[in-house]
């Protein structure tokens, strides 16, 4: 089934199963690609086809090693980069490079490094306050109790709106991001490695925050990381980027305990802990080819162990593998049972840390 036809399929679906996903789509990105220019007339290949789409209150995690396109493919749906190709389609809507001011508010990022996103001579009140004033989103009388509602909803108390962001610790600052975040009211978080800038003690307490403001505000998050151990604890769904295309994409427990794509066995073989600032090497030989020169066939031949003369010539789609559940894999051998022989590696669980790790501002 075409991505297109599978993501409109969502829109009418009422059980999940391996051609429809289990909620209907608030988020649709179809077919995007992101092309750079380079020397002598050849092209970067940032993004190349790349589908999906999100449902109302679901957490998806959007994983793959550095350079393979995630950012980029975040940058897209929030406006900061025109893709090359593609459609990016909010409650049904275009989004284009002209987006309406309820669109831009509706999809909000936050980014890896909170501190360079936060302006250091405006303290939390005045960052908030002028949001607020901006977008018209309550009345003038009612922007202080909003303020203070909006520390209370990231778990820090009202006197740290008195605060620069040179006083707050790291995860302190990526609340206020967050803070900053929801005060427009989004419907989208897209969420770009949003913990593994902060120290080991602190990224527990963040990855909680999220799963709480997804349950309790029913936020649909996009959480975009390079670390396995994370998106397993939040995403209801993972898709796995290489090399600017999702090679697999399913329902969290599918792809983790039954892995069809041998670049996700690889990466799963890593298993990386919480606190890893890096991903693990993949145990797989040799370096990811250059975006500017990819590998005719299946993009990940060169350094596939299953790989056979097919793979070289035919470039193989994301298609179901039916499983029963929602579960996708762009590769020749999705359905042999002997691919995910060694590839069900359970992860540990995410280490919990106290919240008292956090300094009080
Ligand atoms: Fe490996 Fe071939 Fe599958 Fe690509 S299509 S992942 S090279 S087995």
């Amino acid at each position: 089934m075409a991505r297109a036809e599978v993501n409109r399929a969502h829109a009418a679906a009422d059980t999940p199963g391996p051609d429809r996903a289990p909620t209907p789509a608030l988020l649709e990105v179809e077919d995007l690609s992101v092309f750079f220019a380079v020397e002598h007339g050849r092209l970067l290949r940032a993004v190349d086809e790349v589908s999906f789409s999100v449902g109302r209150g679901e957490v998806l995690g959007l994983v793959g090693e550095s350079g393979c396109g995630k950012t980029t493919v975040a940058k897209c749906i929030v406006g900061q980069i025109t893709p090359t190709t593609g459609t990016l389609l909010f409650e049904g809507r275009k989004l284009g490079s002209q987006r309406r001011a309820e669109d831009r508010r509706a999809i909000q990022m936050v980014f890896q490094d909170p501190y360079s996103s936060l302006n250091p001579r405006m303290s939390v009140r005045q960052v908030l306050r002028e949001l607020l004033r901006v977008h018209h989103l309550v009345p003038s009388s009612g922007i202080e109790r909003r303020c203070r509602e909006l520390m209370d909803l990231v778990g820090l108390p009202a006197d740290a709106l008195d605060g620069l962001p040179s006083q707050f610790s790291g995860g302190q600052r990526q609340r206020i991001a967050i803070a900053r975040a929801l005060a427009v009211e989004p419907q989208v978080i897209i969420a770009d490695e949003p913990v593994s800038a902060l120290d080991v003690s602190v990224q527990a307490t963040i990855l909680r925050l999220f799963e709480d403001l997804n349950s309790r505000l029913g936020l649909t998050i996009v959480f975009i990381s390079h670390n396995l151990a994370v998106v397993r604890r939040l995403s209801g769904r993972v898709a796995v980027m290489y090399l600017g295309r999702i090679v697999e994409e399913g329902d969290r427990e599918s792809v983790f305990s039954d892995p069809r794509h041998p670049y996700t066995r690889a990466l799963l073989g890593a298993a990386p802990r919480l606190h890893q600032t890096e991903l693990a090497r993949p145990s797989v030989k040799g370096e990811p080819p250059s975006p500017i020169d990819i590998p005719p066939g299946c993009p990940f031949h060169p350094r596939c162990p299953r790989a056979e003369a097919v793979c070289s010539a035919d470039r193989p789609v994301l298609e179901s593998v039916q499983t029963g559940a929602w579960h996708l894999a762009a590769c020749h051998f999705r359905h042999e049972a002997a691919l995910n022989a060694q590839g069900a590696m359970p992860l540990p669980e995410p280490e919990e840390t106290s919240e008292s790790a956090e300094e009080a501002p």
